[in-house]
């Protein structure tokens, strides 16, 4: 176990990918898997990519140690670049949900790039990709096709603000959307104070614009409409919070949402990227039945390639250019090779598929609480749908405050002692744990002969370790 010199201790703050290499291989535990080509990549990789990695969640950071690279994935199986197997439970952090390189998916991207890879031209895919985003859907009228769920979101805000005239908008702390300016805005003090920009790079100006209230807390809300009863174009919720852990929405809380913004004429902006096409053909809306004005997609919609999706009501949605005045656009957008991928992936995702994504779900979470309560260690199993999370808390997480204020430094240990035993999981305590379809019994078998140790690791852990 991680007595010793953990690894997982180091890299948290300054430390560059040579320290990491060098903790890794000297690392004494037996259980340690080989990954020097992964260490070697990872500091070429971070001599040219800063941090090493082209999205800052990857490079391990909360968790210390090397970032595996990947050679290739198939079905619940991620290999990486030293050989190494592991159970894949993060899923690219979503889209995922048959496996990777279904063989359905694989044929359609094939014969897709065949026929030529991007015309700057309308396609029928693209029509049929849309008309089964509209199907799954039912508030969803129109769609248009972007590229990632960074541009659904900021198209979605832009086309409420241009529909409703009004500048401000409304977001949750702990519900990520992305990385648009506007929606990279914390709290201040006080409940309904204005937003301050997260990131160098964001203006006051445009964050200013940007309430941020706690997630779960209708009454915030309800007093943030009081305040500025006609300058609030919309509110942008997760349809169920992901990106605090799984956080679902308590009993009310998308229908208080809706009832506010119907009564101070905003819009609802349901963001979906990652429960939609996830948690039910219909997403967290077929969880809920709760109808946003405007929806945005990506993940799942995508099938693992660049493409991404914002729709809603006709009247809005016509806004849009070319037949509205909101401009809105994209060189790739529609791309045939992506839409191809998404398309095939949709027609794939069956009533089978989401049983076994249900079930899937549960075993995890009943295998991590199993373990947890043999170790002793205080924590909170969550769903959103069959989204997972493990919370090191003693009580159920309702918001983003209580999402920090849990035990999250027991998390590198608990990560690294999967990782080790070839069990990948989310490298952040703030992240879900995607399951597949494809996760069979020998890959819950080595879940379930992974987590003791992890489940001690955990126990193990103490909060300076983590600070190291
Ligand atoms: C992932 C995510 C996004 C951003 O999508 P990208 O494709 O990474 O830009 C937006 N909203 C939610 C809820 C997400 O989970």
């Amino acid at each position: 176990m991680c007595r010793g010199s953990p690894h997982y201790t180091l890299s948290s703050t300054g430390r560059g990918p040579a320290a990491t290499l060098e903790a890794v291989s000297s690392s004494p535990r037996a259980t340690q898997v080989h990954v020097p080509v992964s260490a070697s990549l990872f500091e070429r990789a971070a001599a040219i990519i800063p941090g090493g990695v082209n999205s800052p969640v990857r490079a391990f950071q909360s968790v210390g140690g090397t970032p595996r690279f990947i050679a290739s994935a198939r079905g619940c199986t991620l290999t990486d670049a030293d050989g190494n197997d592991y159970v894949d439970l993060v899923s690219s952090w979503g889209p995922m949900i048959l496996g990777h390189a279904h063989p359905a998916v694989v044929e359609a991207v094939r014969r897709a790039a065949t026929g030529g890879l991007s015309f700057g031209a309308p396609t029928e895919a693209e029509i049929d990709l849309a008309e089964a985003i509209a199907a799954r859907v039912d508030p969803v009228e129109r769609v248009r096709l972007v590229n990632s769920g960074t541009e659904a979101t900021m198209s979605a805000v832009r086309l409420a603000r241009g529909y409703t005239g009004r500048p401000k908008i409304i977001k949750f702390a702990g519900c990520y959307h992305g990385h648009v300016d506007a929606l990279l805005a914390d709290a201040g003090s006080g409940v309904a104070t204005l937003g301050l920009p997260t990131s160098p790079g964001v203006t006051g100006a445009q964050a200013a614009d940007t309430i941020v209230l706690p997630y779960n807390d209708l009454d915030a809300v309800a007093a943030a409409f009081a305040e500025h009863p006609d300058q609030i174009a919309c509110v942008i919720t997760e349809a169920a919070a992901g990106n605090m852990g799984a956080v679902a929405p308590v009993p009310g809380f998308n229908a208080g949402l809706r009832e506010l913004t119907t009564r101070y004429g905003a819009l609802l902006v349901m963001d979906e990227v990652m429960t939609g096409f996830r948690v039910s053909p219909a997403g967290w809306y077929g969880i809920d039945g709760v109808a946003g004005d405007l929806y945005t997609f990506g993940k799942v919609m995508s099938g693992g390639l660049p493409a991404a999706a914002f729709g809603g009501r006709a009247d809005i949605m016509n806004r849009l250019a070319p037949i509205g005045p909101v401009y809105q656009a994209g060189t790739l957008s529609g791309n045939p090779v992506a839409v191809a991928a998404g398309l095939a992936s949709l027609r794939a995702a069956d009533d089978a598929v989401y049983a076994a994504l249900d079930r899937n779900a549960q075993r995890l979470g009943g295998l991590f609480t199993e373990a947890l309560t043999a170790a002793g260690v205080a924590h909170v199993v969550q769903f959103a749908g069959n989204m997972v999370s493990v919370f090191f808390a003693d009580r159920p997480v309702t918001d983003y405050a209580a999402a920090k204020a849990s035990d999250t430094w027991r998390y590198p240990a608990f990560f690294h002692a999967l990782l080790e035993r070839g069990v990948y999981g989310p490298p952040s305590a703030f992240e879900v744990w995607f399951v597949s379809a494809a996760l069979d019994e020998d890959a819950f078998a080595r879940i379930a002969a992974a987590l003791p140790a992890a489940a001690a690791a955990a126990a193990a852990a103490t909060p300076e370790g983590s600070r190291a």
